[in-house]
C-alpha cells in the first residue's frame, strides 16, 4: 500500500510512480478567466482547455498512461479484421472478469447503447444503485425507466458509511414485485456510483443483489467504469476483503454478474469500452449491432493503439500501487478541506473531490443552479475546472418546472496519476479563499437550454454582477496579476 508512515511529516499519499512525460500548463489572470467564462456560456464544458490551469472536469480519457502503456501502442497490429491486438485485449478482458464473451465499443455510453438497444423495451423498468447521465439516456430512448434504490445513507452529504453505493435490498425486491419480473429487464449495479461521488459497492452487496436476481431470474448487469477505485476500498474499508488480492476481490464481483461493461476511458486509463457475457445467444444478439454502431468486431471503433494501451492497462488495475493513487490524494484532499470546515462528502470516494454546493452557497435559490455556480466561480479564482453535478444535470418536469437534484455538488475530479501534491494544495487553498467569500456567489440563468442532456452544452449568464464583484475582491486580496 502506499499510504506509508513518515518519521517527521504527518503520514502522506506517496507516489509509485515517477513523472517521465510533461505538459505545460497555462494559469491565465484573473481578467482573462472572466472573459474565458463569459465567453463558455458559465459551462465548464464550454471552456478551452488552452484557459485551463487544472483540468478536474473528470476522469474520462483524461488519466495518465504508463511506460508500458505506451510502449504496447507502438507495437499495435494494425487491421480492419482479425488484428492480433484484437485478441490480446479480448484475451484479458476475459480473464479480468471471468467471462467467455467480450465485445469491443468505442466508449462506456456505447456499451450502454448496445445494452438497452437489446434488453430495453417500452414499459420495462430498471432497478440500480444510482443512475449516470448516459445510462438512464440511452434507457429511456428505448421506452424503459430508471428506478434507483439505494440505501438511505447514499444521498447523506456526510457519513462514514464505508459503502454508500449499495442497493438496498428491500427497495430492490419490492420494486421487483410491484412492476412485476416481466418488465424488469436487468438489475445495474455501478460500481463506485458516479454521480453520488464516486461512493463504492461492497462486495457482499454484489453478492446479495445477485442473490436475489437469481431468485428471479433477472439478470445481474455491473457497470465497471469506476471499478479499479471500488476495488481499492473494497480491500481497505471491507473486512472480509482485506486480506484477499485485488484479482480475487474481482473475481468474487465478477463471477456474481451475467453482464459487465466498462469504459476503458477510465478503468484501463486509456480509451474504448467493452461488454463482457456468459450467455452465447445473448452475445450473438448483441453481435450484430457492433458492426451498425461501432465498427467490425475486432475493433468496435477504438483504434488499435488503443486497445494496446487497454489491455497493459486492465493488466495494471490489477496491481494496487497503480490503482491507490487516486483514491488516497482525493483523501488527502478532502482532509486538508475538511480542516478548513469547507462542506463536502464524506467520506471521500473515487475519481474526484465532491464539494456539498447546498451548503456552500445555501444562500442562491435551487432554480438559479447553486452548483453551476459554484463551479463557474471556482474558475474564477483558481483556474481549475470542475464539473457540476446537481440540478443542472436533471431534466426539467414534464411541467417545465425544474427538477431539484437530490444532491447539490461539485466534482473536482482527479485524473489518476496526473496531478501532485502541490496542486491539491493550491486548489485546495483558493477553495478556503472562495469559503471565506461565499457571500459574493451568485446564480445563473439559462440563456440557451437544449432539452436533452443540457448540462453539456447549455449556455447561461449570472442573474447579477457578481462575478465582477468576486473578480474585484480576489484582486483586493491576492493582487492584480493572479
Ligand atoms: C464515464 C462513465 C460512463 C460512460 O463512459 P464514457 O466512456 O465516458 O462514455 C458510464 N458509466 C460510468 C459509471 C461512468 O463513470
Amino acid at each position: 500500500m502506499s499510504r506509508i508512515k513518515f518519521y517527521k511529516e504527518q503520514s502522506l499519499p506517496l507516489e509509485m510512480h515517477k513523472v517521465r512525460i510533461i505538459q505545460k500548463l497555462n494559469l491565465l489572470p484573473i481578467d482573462e478567466r472572466l472573459k474565458a467564462i463569459k465567453e463558455a456560456g458559465c459551462n465548464t464544458f464550454l471552456l478551452r482547455n488552452k484557459d485551463v490551469y487544472l483540468d478536474m472536469l473528470t476522469d474520462s480519457g483524461t488519466n495518465a498512461m504508463s511506460d508500458m502503456q505506451l510502449g504496447a501502442m507502438m507495437v499495435a497490429d494494425d487491421a480492419y479484421a482479425g488484428s492480433e491486438t484484437f485478441y490480446k485485449l479480448e484475451r484479458v478482458c476475459k480473464k479480468f472478469f471471468g467471462k467467455k464473451y467480450f465485445l469491443p465499443a468505442h466508449q462506456g455510453r456505447a456499451c450502454e447503447n448496445i445494452l438497452a438497444k437489446t434488453l430495453v423495451k417500452s414499459g420495462d423498468v430498471v432497478p440500480m444503485n444510482y443512475h449516470f447521465t448516459t445510462t438512464k439516456t440511452h434507457i429511456q430512448l428505448c421506452g424503459g425507466r430508471v428506478e434507483e434504490v439505494f440505501i438511505d445513507e447514499a444521498i447523506k452529504i456526510t457519513s462514514d458509511c464505508p459503502f454508500k453505493g449499495n442497493i438496498d435490498l428491500q427497495k430492490l425486491e419490492k420494486l421487483i414485485l410491484e412492476v412485476g419480473v416481466e418488465h424488469v429487464p436487468f438489475v445495474r449495479i455501478e460500481m463506485g456510483t458516479n454521480l453520488i461521488g464516486g461512493q463504492p459497492v461492497s462486495v457482499q452487496n454484489v453478492l446479495d443483489v445477485s442473490g436475489i436476481c437469481k431468485k428471479y431470474n433477472i439478470p445481474l448487469m455491473i457497470d465497471a467504469s469506476l471499478m479499479t477505485d471500488n476495488l481499492y476500498f473494497n480491500k481497505v474499508r471491507e473486512p472480509a476483503f482485506m486480506d484477499k488480492s485485488i484479482p480475487e476481490i474481482a473475481k468474487s464481483i465478477s463471477d456474481a454478474a451475467d453482464i459487465i461493461y466498462f469504459s476503458a476511458r477510465k478503468l484501463g486509463s486509456a480509451k474504448g469500452g467493452g461488454i463482457v457475457v456468459n450467455d452465447k445467444a445473448l452475445f450473438d444478439k448483441m453481435k450484430v449491432l457492433i458492426p451498425v454502431y461501432e465498427g467490425f468486431l475486432t475493433y468496435g471503433g477504438m483504434s488499435t493503439r488503443e486497445m494496446e494501451a487497454v489491455a497493459v492497462g486492465l493488466e495494471e488495475a490489477m496491481d494496487i500501487d497503480m490503482i491507490s493513487h487516486g483514491p488516497e490524494f482525493i483523501e488527502e484532499f478532502a482532509r486538508i478541506l475538511a480542516s478548513y470546515n469547507i462542506p463536502i462528502v464524506t467520506p471521500p470516494g473515487g475519481l474526484g473531490l465532491h464539494l456539498n454546493a447546498r451548503e456552500f452557497v445555501g444562500h442562491i435559490k435551487e432554480e438559479e443552479y447553486q452548483s453551476a455556480s459554484l463551479v463557474a466561480a471556482i474558475y474564477l479564482v483558481s483556474g481549475a475546472r470542475g464539473m457540476e453535478r446537481g440540478t443542472l444535470s436533471e431534466e426539467r418536469n414534464p411541467d417545465g418546472s425544474e427538477h431539484i437534484a437530490s444532491c447539490e455538488l461539485v466534482r473536482l475530479a482527479l485524473p489518476r496519476r496526473v496531478f501532485t501534491l502541490s496542486q491539491v494544495r493550491y486548489i485546495a487553498d483558493r477553495l478556503a479563499w472562495l469559503y471565506d467569500n461565499r457571500h459574493l456567489i451568485g446564480g445563473l440563468r439559462f440563456v440557451e437550454e437544449p432539452s436533452v442532456m443540457r448540462f453539456f452544452i447549455g449556455r447561461l449568464e449570472p442573474t447579477s454582477d457578481w462575478q465582477e464583484k468576486l473578480v474585484a475582491k480576489f484582486k483586493e486580496d491576492f493582487g492584480e496579476s493572479l
